[in-house]
């Protein structure tokens, strides 16, 4: 376990209220620089990137409160998100929720339906528990395609990685050379890299920020429902994705597992 990531919760009840907010919600004495400082980087990749910069979205927390900065600094940049066909519904509810709170269409990429059906007809619906390799070959089918198609053309785009989600992510930068044979000049922008999870809650709570209900049941990082579950007791943030592996957690969006 890293030292950046356990997380300090205690199981408990769900509340009325967000169970999420109401265990990590804590508003931290820099947290108003934080956010200035945040808007502020946005606000600079818009003027440097214009049309060029889009925000990928996994409709995580992170990820939600990185479109609400956006939108309180009365930015206007596009927002996309991928459908691997494995989400929970719970994550796709936030599509229209998204809309109404910020008048904004989320742009949805999918997997190619024939390369997942021949895959799935050939290793079967749980390949990714047989193996690594197997895993990967689905994340790269339905994660790793569709997310070239989102960047294609984009000179940057902007994520919700944090430096606290695990030791893969510990030195997230704010702004970090993303090239690819394709497009040598891109760069992958975090702007909350700095934020803890305490943080995060508090602007969510602060901003009424809207969230999946499934972070109110001890799953911090959502992905594809085969492979998310919650996590206990002092487990890293990102334990309960692919938890029967011994692996960095990651799925090639953002580092190599
Ligand atoms: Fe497939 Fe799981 Fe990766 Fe989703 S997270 S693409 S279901 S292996």
């Amino acid at each position: 376990m890293s030292a950046t990531s356990a997380l300090p919760w205690a199981a408990a009840a769900p509340t009325a209220k967000s169970s999420a907010i109401a265990l990590y919600a804590r508003w931290s004495p820099e947290l108003d620089g934080k956010i200035a400082a945040a808007q502020q980087r946005l606000r600079e990749a818009v003027m440097q990137h214009d049309v060029g910069l889009l925000q990928s979205s996994s409709l995580g927390v992170e990820d939600m409160v990185v479109t609400d900065l956006i939108h309180r600094a009365g930015l206007r940049i596009d927002v996309a998100t991928l459908d691997t066909g494995k989400l929970h519904p719970e994550t796709l509810a936030l599509l229209p929720r998204i809309q109404v709170r910020y008048g904004l269409e989320v742009q949805v990429f999918q997997p190619v339906a024939g390369a997942v059906i021949a895959f799935v007809q050939r290793e079967g619906e749980d390949a990714m528990r047989r193996s690594i390799a197997l895993r990967k070959a689905c994340c790269g089918l339905r994660k790793l395609e569709p997310l070239g198609r989102m960047l294609a053309g984009r000179s940057a785009w902007i994520t919700g990685l944090r430096r606290e989600q695990s030791g893969a992510r510990a030195e997230v930068a704010f702004d970090a050379d993303d090239a690819t044979p394709d497009n040598p000049g891109r760069r992958k922008l975090s702007p909350i890299a700095d934020w803890t999870w305490a943080e995060l809650w508090a602007y969510v709570e602060r901003f009424d920020v809207p969230t999946n209900p499934l972070h109110d049941q001890f799953m911090p990082s959502i992905g594809c429902a085969p492979c998310t579950r919650a996590i206990a007791v002092g487990e890293d943030f990102r334990a309960g994705r692919w938890w029967w592996e011994d692996s960095s957690k990651e799925c090639g969006l953002h580092a190599q597992s």
